[in-house]
């Protein structure tokens, strides 16, 4: 299968700009993470790392500060294929997907990466079933009528890329696990295919089985990568 680059638009916080997928991460480290007044002000701090197939990343799901209907991007994990075998199994030399361009100097160790954003948004289960973002009139102050969705968003890749995404309270206990493909940037929710739980792409909790894992306490997402 041949990548057809096809631009999007950049998820994070309210920037909005138009993206080509090989410079997606130039631009999250220009204009998200570079020095103060460059970036534009993430009300989550994000997490950036590299991470290899099966390795394990923990991150704070903060549901509580979370705005409601707002993408929110929680990390940013470069994938770099098998730990063992470097650097043949890496994404933009296998072939998984297109190298990343024009990074700063010392990021140009992330060109062969595959970079995957966490995301997470609250929203309530009118919105979700509307397909339509969640008006005041419609939000009654009870937890299960919020929900979290959680997603992984990269470039295309030839083959679908594989997940575990987990949530878990702060004793480490897990309340919800699922494997979940990758979703490319320029593809978007079937509504009808996630109303009968066909889809591959997202997991969805209410606040109420949120606070029924955690308490007054913090929740966590882990995310294991597969590769494709
Ligand atoms: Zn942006």
């Amino acid at each position: 299968m041949r990548i057809v680059p096809k631009s999007f638009v950049c998820p994070l916080g309210d920037c909005k700009k138009v993206v080509q997928p090989s410079d997606l991460l130039r631009h999250v480290l220009t204009a998200h993470m570079g020095s103060a007044g460059s970036r534009t002000v993430l009300e989550i701090p994000l997490r950036f790392r590299e991470v290899f197939r099966g390795q394990s990343t923990l991150m704070h799901l903060p549901y509580n500060r979370m705005k409601l209907d707002t993408d929110e991007c929680l990390a940013v994990l470069n994938y770099a294929g098998d730990e063992q075998q470097q650097p043949q199994t890496m994404p933009g030399f296998c072939g998984l997907t297109a190298p990343q361009r024009n990074l700063p100097r010392l990021q140009q160790v992330y060109s062969h990466h595959l970079p995957i954003l966490v995301m997470a948004c609250k929203t309530t289960w009118q919105a979700v079933l509307s397909n339509m973002p969640a008006r005041p009139e419609d939000v009654c102050y009870n937890d299960d009528n919020y929900v979290i969705l959680l997603w992984l968003l990269s470039p295309p890749t030839t083959t679908p890329c594989h997940a575990t995404m987990s949530v878990l309270n702060s004793a480490l206990r897990c309340g919800l696990r699922k494997r979940r493909e990758v979703r490319d940037f320029s593809t978007r929710m079937a509504i009808d295919q996630f109303i009968l739980g066909y889809d591959p792409h997202y997991c969805i909790l209410s606040q109420g089985e949120l606070r029924e894992l955690c308490g007054s306490h913090s929740a966590f997402i882990e995310v294991v990568i597969h590769g494709a």
